[in-house]
């Protein structure tokens, strides 16, 4: 098993079209950024907006989370970040035009990206699973497959640390180049088996997986601390996968079974 720290390289500009005003540079508290979409919902309408002019990649991140509002993600620290991580820096360039829909996209060696919904409400989940820290954020979380490493960077700002294990190398290092310009001290990514989980992080508030098995392995449940929470798909007997939710409490497991999902499978060794 590899670990490797991000280490900080400068970063390059990041946008869709240049006809756009410029984003904000600092990234919105996540209470500004709820209640400025709050407002616009209520038909204020936003400088950008008003301007009439082309997208900007902020712009259409700010519509991607109205949306997600919509559907139903409420957690303001969750919203928060999908309206800062760029998630067309981790699309490959053919299809970056579809970054910020609702939909799951491939990120090469047979693997995808999730849709942002899937992603907002696993990790809501994730974060309702126990009390949160002081700072309101999750302790220490495992994310199991990193694939292009998109969830990780949202994971990496809602949790103090972050650990995400990939078991293909390919995806391992394409997610080290997407995140090493973001610059995000918290997150740590690993080349390994995560249906081992990964010990030297243990023990986590909280292991969410973007990848399903049969069953929830033993070394989650071991690795995971008194009052934390497993997000993950399962397959269920009749083989159709659904989002699992286990709960580690003083009286033993609780858990309980979600919506049907589709993930890529669980697989064990690395490639
Ligand atoms: N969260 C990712 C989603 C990647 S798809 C993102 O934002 O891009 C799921 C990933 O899980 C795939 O990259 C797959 O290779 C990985 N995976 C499957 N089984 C695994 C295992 N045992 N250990 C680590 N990663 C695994």
């Amino acid at each position: 098993m590899e670990q490797a720290c991000m280490k900080p390289r400068p970063s390059f500009p990041a946008k869709l079209e240049t006809t756009a005003p410029k984003a904000p540079k600092q990234p919105l508290s996540s209470k500004t950024w709820a209640a400025q979409l709050q407002a616009q919902s209520k038909g204020v309408a936003s400088p950008t907006q008003a301007s009439g002019l082309g997208l900007d990649s902020a712009t259409v991140r700010e519509n991607m989370v109205r949306k997600l509002m919509d559907q139903g993600v409420e957690d303001p620290m969750v919203l928060s970040a999908l309206g800062t991580i760029e998630r067309h820096r981790f699309i490959d360039s053919a299809l970056v035009n579809q970054a910020y829909e609702d939909t799951s996209l491939p990120i090469g060696f047979g693997q995808t990206i999730s849709k942002p919904n899937v992603v907002a409400r696993m990790i809501e989940l994730l974060r309702q699973g126990r009390n949160l820290m002081i700072t309101g954020k999750l302790g220490r979380v495992l994310e199991i497959g990193t694939g292009c490493g998109y969830q990780a960077a949202l994971l990496s700002m809602v949790s103090k640390e972050v650990y995400s294990i990939e078991r293909i190398q390919g995806l391992h290092l394409k997610a080290k180049d997407h995140l090493r310009p973001m610059r995000l001290p918290n997150l740590h990514l690993i080349l390994g088996d995560g249906m081992l989980g990964f010990p030297d992080g243990a023990p986590y508030a909280g292991i969410i997986a973007a990848a399903g098995g049969d069953a929830i392995p033993q070394a989650w449940l071991d690795q995971l601390d008194m009052g934390g929470r497993i997000v993950a798909p399962m397959a269920m007997a009749d083989g159709q996968q659904s989002l699992v939710v286990i709960d580690k409490t003083p009286s033993g497991l609780q858990r309980s079974l979600l919506e049907p999902v589709h993930f890529v499978p669980l697989k064990s060794g690395v490639i």
